[in-house]
């Protein structure tokens, strides 16, 4: 698993820095698209990408704005490059569940004909002064800037390079850091912790975990009667919510451009929408991680088997399945959080373990009935359908888990985890399991 963590940091530019900052990641931005317009016409010219020549091409031409920095947007462009050959690849060798692959694309808004700003650093052109806990200042030193932060470093260790973003009118800046691994002094940022593993495991129990949509975690513990369900509800609602809103803009923009009257208040409402939805999105699984994990913790979990989904990771490709769900950046980020509690995770194949029946082993045609609920048609008996596949998981790697006697559900909300009883979305997620 590997060590690097980023920060994110809000950047407090005074009016002087903060003018600089847009000239020189309006630069770093015209670097990748020239980089990147020279690479597309050689791609679809069929003349084969001259990776290197046009490296160098826009390297000399940047090199006294953006200093050494602009070889790491470059290098940025060539990682797309050679992940977009990579995929590729797999296409043409029937590997993806995916009719087309796209060639890197530019560092705009298309619609607006504005660059997206963003500048890289090279992770030794930078250092951090920490004030306290949650400020201090990141110097970039081929810029002669010292621009004040706010925000919290948790991780300390061999800094990696940072990127400064202009994002919805402030700046942000994401700094990778490779935890616990020394550095010369100015190389090495200073967080809270010097290593991911925080806290020791309170026992060696397993943990086999249903990943899905409607139940985002349905958990089982090994030797526990009691199931647990993280909601994946209140993420679908913020997401049709968005949605809608992004829909809307969107129509109004089109019209009126269409009509020839100003549009681009309208594009920049939908761009927002867009923003926000990410954002919020992304709280919200952070949250539900964050709760899940602790709790895992708290039961003395030390190894967790999360089952493989393959029906929807491969066959429903739909936007709202990326977008809200997003498996593989769901488990990695549990991964990573799990890790600090020292707790191992694991993928598992999940073959089967919907369909299968956790109370006697059989398959069941239709055992999985309305509402989420598997019946087993041999004792006539009910349980959450979710949580009946996550003690598949647990059965198909040979352990038993107790028959559930009890469900505990959670909703993540803007502030944590919220458990609840008897709601009226989830008729069985309060009622005894059997
Ligand atoms: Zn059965």
């Amino acid at each position: 698993m590997p060590s690097t963590r980023t920060a994110r940091l809000r950047l407090l530019p005074t009016t002087p820095q903060e003018r600089k900052l847009h000239k020189l990641a309006d630069a770093a931005a015209k670097a990748w698209n020239e980089v990147n317009y020279l690479r597309r016409q050689q791609f679809f010219a069929k003349q084969g990408v001259d990776l290197r020549g046009t490296y160098r091409e826009v390297y000399r031409k940047y090199r006294d704005v953006l200093k050494v920095n602009v070889g790491q947007v470059l290098n940025k462009n060539n990682e797309a490059w050679l992940s977009f050959f990579a995929l590729l690849a797999k296409l043409n060798a029937g590997e993806l569940h995916m009719k087309k692959v796209s060639p890197p694309g530019y560092w705009k808004d298309r619609l607006l004909g504005k660059r997206v700003k963003r500048l890289i650093v090279r992770s030794d052109r930078y250092y951090v002064e920490p004030i306290n806990d949650g400020e201090g200042y990141i110097v970039l030193k081929d810029f002669g800037m010292r621009v004040r932060y706010a925000g919290v470093i948790k991780w300390s260790g061999k800094q990696g390079r940072l990127e400064i973003v202009y994002e919805r009118g402030r700046w942000f800046a994401y700094l990778t850091v490779e935890v616990g691994k020394p550095a010369k002094p100015r190389q090495y940022v200073r967080g809270t912790y010097d290593r991911i593993q925080i806290r020791q495991p309170r026992g060696n129990k397993r943990a086999f975990i249903d990943v899905g949509i409607s139940n985002l975690f349905a958990v089982v513990i090994e030797g526990s009667d009691k199931a647990i369900l993280i909601k994946g509800t209140p993420l679908k609602a913020e997401y049709f919510w968005w949605k809608r809103q992004k829909a809307l803009y969107q129509s109004v923009r089109d019209v009126r451009r269409n009509l020839g009257l100003p549009w681009a208040e309208w594009h920049r409402r939908y761009l927002r929408a867009l923003w926000k939805m990410r954002e919020r999105l992304r709280h919200y699984r952070n949250t539900a991680v964050r709760g899940l994990a602790e709790m895992l913790w708290e039961s003395g979990v030390s190894e967790v088997y999360v089952g493989y989904p393959e029906d929807i990771a491969h066959d429903q490709q739909s936007e709202y399945v990326v977008s809200v769900w997003g498996y593989r950046r769901l488990v990695q980020r549990l991964a990573e959080v799990l890790a600090e509690y020292g707790i191992k995770l694991y993928v598992v194949d999940e073959h089967s373990t919907s369909r299968a029946c956790s109370i006697c082993g059989e398959i069941h045609e239709n055992g999985r009935v309305y509402r989420g609920l598997y019946v087993c048609r041999k004792f006539g008996v009910a349980l959450n359908a979710d949580v009946n596949a996550a003690r598949n998981i647990a059965a198909n790697l040979g352990f038993e888990t107790p028959a559930p006697r009890r469900i505990e559900t959670y909703y993540p909300t803007s502030n944590g985890l919220t458990p609840k009883r008897g709601n009226g979305r989830d008729p069985h997620s309060a009622a005894p399991a059997l």
